[in-house]
């Protein structure tokens, strides 16, 4: 379970996250809507270990995150997480398969083992036939499932989205949607999305609404 405890932002004097908290259980859809400047990427971030809060906690699997030194959470980060943004950041000169790969490389898992975590998702995102291709020969919409793709190649438990069809059409997007439910389904983790989507947002399984840094529903 991923657990915020009253989580507080301020950039300035400006008060961004009022004391949020959370609960996330494993295998959990959750949509984050709200009017723009809601506060809904910063707390994105501080849930994802990629920001950090003023004061609060952030609870992942019974570890407190907040206390721990950065190295360790370089550890939680690369094991428990991932994260889909809105514009794919995919390297222009590394095939799909490669941009893929990109972040198991970091670690020492067998080459096999990589590569086979690669297809079989390759294989669950409808992109196995794009393996060779640069992101320049691909589809916008194809190029998002090759990030989604590179966020789950380490087995995270949870994986956090911020406005991932953002950019894409209605089409595009629907099929991106389709496919986070097919992979908590197959792959049982958690997604924490940040949307505008309604159809996306209605189907998942609990919509948080931020207002000016709070939980109004
Ligand atoms: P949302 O994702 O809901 O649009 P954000 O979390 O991006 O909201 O931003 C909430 C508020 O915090 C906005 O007013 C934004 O301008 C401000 N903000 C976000 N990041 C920073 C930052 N790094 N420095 C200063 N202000 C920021
Ligand atoms: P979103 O589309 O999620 O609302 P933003 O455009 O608010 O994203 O923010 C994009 C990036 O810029 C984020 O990393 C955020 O932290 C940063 N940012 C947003 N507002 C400000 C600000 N007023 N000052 C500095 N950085 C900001």
């Amino acid at each position: 379970m991923l657990e915020g405890i009253n989580i507080h932002k301020k950039y300035g004097n400006l008060e961004v996250l009022k004391g949020i908290s959370l609960q996330v259980q494993e295998g959990e859809i959750v949509s984050i809507v709200g009017s723009s400047g809601a506060g809904k990427s910063t707390l994105l971030h501080i849930l994802g270990t990629l920001d950090q809060a003023d004061s609060g906690q952030v609870i992942l699997d019974k570890t407190e995150l907040t206390e721990l030194p950065s190295a360790e959470l370089s550890k939680v980060r690369n094991e428990k997480i991932g994260f889909v943004f809105q514009f794919h950041n995919l390297m222009a000169e590394l095939t799909a398969e490669e941009n893929i790969c990109l972040p198991a490389w970091i670690g020492n898992k067998p080459e096999r083992e990589i590569k086979n975590r690669a297809r079989e998702l390759m294989q669950l995102l409808n992109i196995e036939g794009r393996a060779d291709h640069l992101p320049s020969e691909m589809s916008g919409g194809e190029q998002q499932r090759v990030a989604v793709a590179r966020a789950l190649i380490n087995h995270p438990k949870y994986v956090f989205a911020d406005e991932p069809s953002g950019n894409l059409d209605t089409k595009n997007a629907a099929e991106l949607h389709e496919l986070f439910f097919k992979l908590r389904d197959s792959l049982g983790c958690s997604f924490i999305i940040v949307t505008h989507n309604l159809a996306l947002a209605e189907r998942s399984d609990r919509i948080i609404e931020l207002k000016d840094g709070a939980i109004v529903a």
